[in-house]
């Protein structure tokens, strides 16, 4: 579904993104580690056309993707949450989800087509995948920290995606709120058949969720593998899992 090959991007003379591979097939859930300030971030806002590459190509579904712009990409069906959650903090959650709805199906609220009126099953429909339908009129901003992060993902899929991109999905959560988040990715995958890329610090996560794994230091790949053969890889073990 994704192939990415020998990607770069400098910042001024910093390689950010150095020769990075990263290859996601169709119903996969990929995660990508690496320490901080390893790229995993810039590699997915170059995926999702937030940044330019300045060399390699990115190909989703056979077509490369990266001159196209974030609007383009997002509609051919690559949607994404950030490190930081990005929600309207003072609209309810339904509105927020209701907002990326409309937004797939190309409408938006006008005096003919009330807000109260359009895309409001599928909206709640997402709210109840996502295990927020009785939070649904809360104030988006007013949500705990974990509820917000699920939300963003909720608005996310508003796009329709097929492939979802999650940039640390569990970072600052409970080992509560994190359990379900991990329980929602799978959901997400096995039950509504979207392949996930994401990329989390957290090894528990990584090891209980994710199909196959791209190691990333200093901008480059180090390897990318199934879960065992990414735990047996030396310089894996080295630099991250540490020595037992
Ligand atoms: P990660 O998500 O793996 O922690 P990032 O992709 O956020 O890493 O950052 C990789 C490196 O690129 C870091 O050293 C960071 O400081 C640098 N970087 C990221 N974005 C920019 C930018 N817009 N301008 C300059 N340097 C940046
Ligand atoms: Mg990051």
């Amino acid at each position: 579904m994704l192939t990415v090959k020998n990607l770069e991007k400098s910042f001024d003379d910093f390689k950010a993104v150095n020769r990075a591979n990263l290859d996601v097939a169709e119903g996969e859930i990929v995660a990508v580690i690496g320490p901080n300030g390893a790229g995993k971030t810039t590699l997915f806002n170059l995926i999702t056309g937030m940044l330019k590459p300045n060399g390699g190509t990115i190909q989703f579904k056979g077509e490369e993707i990266s001159s196209l712009p974030p609007h383009r990409i997002c509609k051919k069906g690559v949607a994404r949450s950030f490190q930081v959650a990005n929600i309207f903090h003072r609209l309810s959650a339904f509105r927020n989800v209701q907002v990326s709805v409309l937004s797939q199906q190309n409408k938006s609220m006008t005096l003919f087509h009330p807000a109260k009126r359009i895309a409001v099953q599928e909206t709640y429909q997402i709210l109840e995948n996502v295990g927020l339908l009785d939070k649904s009129h809360k104030i988006a901003g007013s949500l705990s920290h974990g509820d917000q992060r699920i939300l963003e993902i909720a608005i996310a899929l508003g796009n329709k995606p097929s492939l979802l991109i999650l940039d640390e999905p569990t970072a600052g959560m409970s080992p509560e709120e994190t359990a379900t988040t991990i329980a929602l990715v799978k959901n997400l995958a096995d039950a509504q058949g979207l392949t996930i890329l994401f990329c989390e610090h957290d090894m528990d996560v990584v090891f209980g969720v994710a199909n196959r794994i791209m190691v990333m230091e200093h901008g480059r790949t180090i390897t990318q593998g199934k879960p065992d053969e990414v735990k047996k890889n030396q310089e894996v073990q080295r630099a991250y899992l540490g020595e037992e």
